[in-house]
């Protein structure tokens, strides 16, 4: 048997990362099989569904790299398929017409539950089973004459030849009567996979209240299409030897069900970027440098590529995505960065602290070459000369040079920044904070 599955949504003009996600596990699986995985558009609310938000649909596919294997089955095409299938089971004795609540607008066509347990074994949840008390007849077409939701998804994925049905799990409720109807047509039932809920740290669904809730707000924070995959795909799944940063290949041959947790996964956005700083790690190290400048650029800076590359080697770590490089190193390529007051008044403006800078600009200033090592000698000598504990010097510097009490290692930062600046700052801020 051929594995085929599918990615059914609704669209609305944003994809919410959870059915991103059940898009993502359906495309894994599939690869994973060697099977098919298709699309099929349900686009039956016809207020909601317009060109504009299928189109959004299939760029974030196409963005996160999820192809498909066949044309996209757009669910309004169906609906004359539909109603035929709801008359053959009028005829059959499976559904029966009636006027619901007798207003006389109409009849709908209500399914005949059969009467006996339903049961059905997930892939995730394990054996689930509802009893047939519990199982009450349903309309699948509306007096207006338009197809159900259960009636079109089922219609469409005996139409599409789905094998696996693998959706969130806030859809086991209609799995139940979705079995029904395949007996009820006489089609083979699909094996099911029912993912968890996505929730907020207080174990609510995650919604847009909770911060980014769709895929285009991650496309365009600059996260990158891999990690957003790989971050999806381990909300809820785990390749079990402890690995969290994967390629989509590696992620491929290690799907199973067997590994997907039955219990809701919490989204995390600051494992979120640190996975996102993972990915940008991993990229060739041009195509790292290209995007760190194209987002220098857009903030209006023009660097020299040498002194972005050396300013990139000492902060590329603390950047966790590309559009945060010219926040993160702006003071490297400007002279007007702020000044963090209390950082001044704590390293700047204390007893000593502006004498020891102005002393260890002139050592600096005749320092042979201009690095880390030989400028780090130069302030610890100093330091000891004065009687002045060395971290006071530093802590100083930093402020001076570069506006901010963190950053990189000192020295470094020195050695990138280079003599003539350096030595400017250190002169400026001397003027600027005379006290
Ligand atoms: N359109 C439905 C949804 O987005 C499809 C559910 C399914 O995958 O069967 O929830």
């Amino acid at each position: 048997m051929t594995v085929r599955t599918r990615f059914a949504p609704s669209p609305t003009g944003n994809v919410h990362i959870g059915n991103m996600r059940a898009a993502i596990y359906n495309w894994l699986y599939a690869r994973h099989c060697g099977g098919r995985f298709l699309l099929r558009i349900e686009d039956t609310d016809r207020e909601r569904s317009t060109p504009e938000a299928c189109r959004t649909v299939l760029e974030s596919m196409e963005w996160l790299g999820l192809t498909v294997d066949e044309a996209p089955l757009y669910q309004t095409t169906r609906l004359a398929a539909h109603r035929a299938a709801a008359e053959t089971l009028v005829a059959a004795g499976h559904a029966y017409r009636e006027d619901k609540g007798g207003t006389g607008r109409g009849e709908c066509i209500v399914f005949r539950m059969p009467g006996t347990d339903v049961a059905f074994h997930d892939e995730v949840k394990g054996d689930l089973a509802k009893a047939a008390a519990d199982l009450k007849d349903f309309v699948i077409v509306r007096s207006d004459g338009n197809p159900v939701f259960h009636l079109a998804n089922v219609l469409d994925d005996i139409e599409m030849g789905i094998t696996h049905v693998i959706r969130g799990d806030d859809h086991v409720e209609n799995t139940f009567r979705h079995i029904a109807l395949f007996r009820a047509l006489g089609a083979p039932v699909p094996r099911y996979a029912h993912l968890p809920m996505i929730v907020n740290a207080q174990g609510k669904p995650y919604s847009k209240r909770d911060g980014d809730a769709y895929v285009g707000q991650f496309r365009e924070k600059g996260v990158l299409a891999e990690a957003l995959f790989n971050y999806l795909a381990l909300l809820g799944w785990s390749p079990g030897d402890g690995r969290e940063v994967l390629s989509r290949d590696e992620m491929t041959a290690l799907f199973s069900f067997e590994r997907v947790q039955s219990s809701p996964a919490q989204f995390d956005m600051t494992k979120m970027l640190w996975m996102n700083g993972e990915h940008m790690r991993r990229l060739p190290a041009a195509d790292r440098m290209a995007g760190h400048l194209a987002d220098l650029r857009a903030h209006g800076l023009e660097p020299d590529a040498g002194y972005a590359a050396r300013v990139v080697a000492i902060m590329e770590d603390r950047i966790k995505l590309f559009s945060d490089t010219a926040a993160q190193t702006a003071y490297f390529f400007a002279e007007d960065f702020p000044f963090d007051d209390k950082a001044v008044r704590k390293r700047l403006l204390r007893e000593g602290a502006r004498e020891g800078l102005a002393a260890l600009r002139d050592r600096w200033a005749a320092a042979v070459p201009f690095d880390g090592p030989t400028l780090e000698a130069a302030l610890k000598d100093l330091a000891a000369a004065r009687g002045q504990p060395h971290p006071d010097l530093i802590h100083a510097t930093r402020v001076a040079v570069s506006g901010s009490p963190a950053g990189p290692g000192l020295f470094a930062m020195l050695e990138v920044l280079g003599r003539d600046r350096v030595l400017a700052r250190i002169t400026r801020a001397l003027e600027r904070f005379a006290g």
